[in-house]
């Protein structure tokens, strides 16, 4: 069942992912060489809760940190820890949840560390801007299938592949609702798109393979041929003409200033 959401409602929305985009913000200001996702677990947790917020993804399923720091070739739902040191040409995905109100935020963006490769700074740049690409589609009338092929056809276009298991979902009162959000598809396939759905889109893109493996702690996804996955998500809500966007980079590329993707 699809849950659509009162402009009230989407409001209470907008503060729970301005409270995320801040806290990715947080993030932006620290990640540097030497860093350990324990550390920015520590920070992001302060935070959401300074915010008066409750970290969505802390105890999600039994999830035992309050943010996803997912690095290289880990896709998503990396665990954060004292043993990830960060080094200099690293990308690091940080997925992140805050709980107020009632409703979910939920947002992600991948950061470099030190002097990143271009090859893998290209990685990133596509998988963001396929990200809008996928928005451009999130209006109503459009369908799922639209908006899955619009980040497919563009990655792959430029030559990367697309994640199959994980995909995007319905957020609100809960963190994932339906329906999934899957960042490929046929065009006018898929269910049709309403004014007042809110949705966590959330392309996840593979440098070579889009195959993945579980890792041992039960949580990680990496990339089997351990090439580097980009990840970058934002909250939207569904609307004629244009999609809203709920949560936001701007803090984050405030921070990074000429060195944002
Ligand atoms: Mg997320
Ligand atoms: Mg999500």
């Amino acid at each position: 069942m699809i849950f659509l959401k009162s402009d009230e409602e989407i409001e209470l929305l907008r503060i729970s992912n301005q409270i995320v985009a801040k806290t990715l913000a947080e993030m932006a200001k620290i990640i540097a060489p030497g860093v350990t996702t324990e550390q920015l677990n520590k920070v992001a947790d302060e935070f959401i809760r300074d915010n008066g917020a409750i970290p969505g993804f802390l105890g999600y399923s039994g999830f035992p940190k309050s943010i996803c720091t997912s690095v290289n070739d880990q896709v998503v739902h990396g665990i954060p820890s004292k043993n990830v040191i960060l080094k200099d040409g690293d990308i690091i995905s940080v997925d992140c949840g805050a709980y107020i109100n009632g409703f979910h935020g939920d947002s992600a963006y991948t950061f470099c560390v030190g002097d990143v490769k271009p090859e893998i700074l290209n990685l990133l740049r596509i998988t963001k801007e396929s990200l809008y690409k996928g928005i451009e589609q999130a209006q109503e009338g459009r369908r799922l299938g639209d908006l899955g092929y619009a980040i497919q056809s563009y990655c792959e276009e430029h030559g990367y592949s697309v994640v199959r298991e994980m995909i995007g979902h319905g957020v609100g009162r809960k963190l994932h609702e339906a329906p999934e959000v899957p960042n490929y598809g046929r065009k006018g396939n898929g269910i049709m798109l309403k004014s007042g759905m809110t949705i966590a889109i959330e392309p996840m893109i593979n440098l070579g393979v889009r195959n993945l493996v579980l890792e041992k702690d039960g949580w990680t996804t990496r990339t089997v041929d351990r090439k580097p996955s980009a990840h970058f998500e934002h909250s939207v809500a569904i609307r004629r003409g244009k999609a809203d966007i709920l949560s936001s980079f701007e803090y984050i590329e405030q921070i990074l200033g000429n060195k944002a993707i």
